[in-house]
């Protein structure tokens, strides 16, 4: 991921060097490349937008500096930039005052929701919390087996409707796991939804059933960063149809040009909270936008 990017926006930069100073033409000329480079990567075009008239508007007010070089400059300013769009510091996941705190995931199928749920279970494990894991995709043949089998990787238990008793009902497996949450002393509660392969009202309006039924301290909108363009249409009716209080990339570690997750903060107005960068357990991590800018820029 972002590898074109980086090399794109690296040697963009790299011409500045060596000039004493940087004339508007300069500036104008290096704006044009950054933008064909975003706009390659898939980033989304008003996202593109605001971000060249940001640089340009920064590095032309920009004052001398002792400090650092034109070029130096510039790179600053690309680099801040970046880290805005990311979403700036590091938002922390947001925990109930009284447990259990409720976290639920939404998304596409196979934007990686199950394997999310395990990772998050164990990442709040060795944070000295309780987890316990809520199986509400009856949709899909074997999610709530595959759930199972995550959550014991993970080494936490998982709710799940009895077998034999037909599909059940997610809302009502939500609302039990709640209350079994509070028996069993589980302070958080990840809930497994149901996602199709494309964004639908019926896939929407479940999701805002389990919603009202558990009230959430988190939703989290969980998207496959490979899906380029797409995803911000995806995060829009997510956003619109269930709402949501942040967002996971997954998929990090593949080779996609990078625009999801560049574009999808600054469209949906929700920070980033985690990112997963492998099909393992352990392959996820906090997001930090100054890290992820700092990748980016090289
Ligand atoms: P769900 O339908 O949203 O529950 O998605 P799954 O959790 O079943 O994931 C779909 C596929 O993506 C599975 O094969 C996962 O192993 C894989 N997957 C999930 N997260 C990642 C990731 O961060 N990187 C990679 N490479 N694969 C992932």
């Amino acid at each position: 991921m972002f590898d074109t990017l980086s090399d794109r926006l690296t040697s963009v930069l790299q011409n500045l060097r060596g000039k004493g100073k940087l004339s508007d033409a300069d500036i104008d000329a290096t704006a044009r490349e950054i933008r064909i480079a975003l706009l390659e990567a898939d980033v989304a075009l008003p996202v593109v937008r605001q971000f060249i008239a940001q640089i340009k508007e920064r590095a032309k007010g920009a004052e001398v500096s002792e400090a650092l070089n034109p070029a130096q400059q510039v790179i600053k300013i690309v680099n801040e930039e970046l880290v805005g769009i990311l979403g700036g510091e590091t938002r922390r996941l947001n925990l109930a005052k009284n447990p259990p705190t409720v976290i639920m995931l939404a998304g596409l199928q196979g934007a990686g929701k199950t394997t999310l749920a395990g990772k998050l279970a164990l990442w709040l494990k060795k944070q000295g919390h309780a987890p316990l894991l809520v199986a509400c995709d009856l949709q899909r043949p074997n999610a709530v087996q595959q759930l199972q089998v995550v959550g014991e990787r993970a080494g936490v238990g998982t709710f799940a409707p009895e077998p034999g008793n037909g599909v059940g009902d997610p809302v009502d497996v939500a609302r039990r796991a709640i209350e079994e949450a509070g028996r069993a002393q589980h302070d958080v509660v990840v809930v497994d939804t149901a996602g199709r392969l494309g964004v639908d009202e019926e896939l929407m309006r479940q999701a805002a059933d389990i919603r009202d039924a558990v009230s959430p301290d988190e939703t989290l909108f969980v998207v496959d960063a490979m899906i380029g363009q797409d995803a911000v249409s995806t995060a829009e009716a997510f956003r619109d149809g269930v709402g949501f209080t942040g967002v996971v990339l997954t998929k990090l570690d593949g080779d996609a040009r990078g625009g999801a997750a560049l574009s999808v903060r600054e469209v949906t107005g929700q920070p980033i909270l985690f990112a997963s960068n492998g099909e393992k357990l352990e392959d996820f991590d906090t997001f930090h936008p100054d890290r992820m800018a700092s990748r980016i820029l090289g």
